[in-house]
């Protein structure tokens, strides 16, 4: 297939990007599925158990044009734009909907802190319920539920019983799984998984357990 050329947009439209690279998807729906994972470098939060502290600063500022070339360059239609928080550098926006343009099913990973209204609406919306132990929960955007529709999910990760109490009653609350799938992850080395998926169990709470496929597969490893 013979590449589209570069407008002069492409090229003066930048990102800061942390790291791009080829692995299979960890999470959410798209579990197991190999894909691309753009992460772009900034966060606005610093949850206490996050594990890509590496993201907050540096990374290279790059083009969307280049970007595009880079993810053309591997052999999915799977696009995974994670970071950090990719929402704090509104030119992903514009990256969204070039990747959307192009046919690729992407998935946009976000802290659940800032509005995702602005998402092409074609992207699959992976937003973060923040519990207490994160440290931010008061940076959760209720208004944000509204938004979401089937193809989004939530994903809540949990440290303890105090966070899964939270969650529990946040999801009946908002009535969550009515709007989209819910899942709950336990923070690796902080809750037990199997106590976790006890808990579920015992309470019939309508969400999806999961465990990050990646960690279990190549530990903390970077870029993987
Ligand atoms: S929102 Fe994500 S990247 Fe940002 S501090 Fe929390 S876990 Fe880390």
């Amino acid at each position: 297939m013979p590449r589209p050329k570069h407008d002069a947009g492409l090229l003066t439209t930048k990102l800061r990007v942390c790291e791009i690279f080829f692995s299979l998807q960890g999470e959410a729906a798209r579990v197991g599925l190999p894909s691309v994972f753009i992460r772009l470098t900034g966060c606005p939060l610093r949850c206490t158990w996050c594990d890509t502290p590496y993201a907050f600063t540096g990374g290279e500022i790059m083009p969307l044009a280049l970007i595009l070339d880079k993810v053309r360059a591997l052999p999915t239609r799977h696009v995974c734009v994670t970071g950090g928080e990719p929402l704090a550098q509104k030119n992903c926006l514009t990256l969204f909907t070039l990747l959307c343009d192009e046919g690729y099913d992407v998935a946009l990973e976000t802290s659940g802190a800032l509005d995702i209204g602005g998402v092409d609406k074609r992207v699959a919306r992976i937003l973060d319920l923040k519990t207490p132990s994160s440290g931010e929960m008061e940076k959760n955007r209720w208004e944000n539920l509204a938004l979401l529709t089937q193809k989004d999910e939530i994903k809540i990760v949990i440290a303890d019983r105090a966070d899964y109490d939270w969650a529990a009653e946040r999801i009946r609350e908002h009535r969550l799984p009515t709007r989209c799938s819910v899942l709950l992850s336990p923070v690796q080395g902080a809750q037990n998984a199997t106590e976790l998926a006890e808990w579920i169990l015992a309470d019939g709470l309508d969400v999806r357990f999961q465990m990050q496929l990646h960690k279990l597969l190549w530990g903390n490893m970077q870029g993987k």
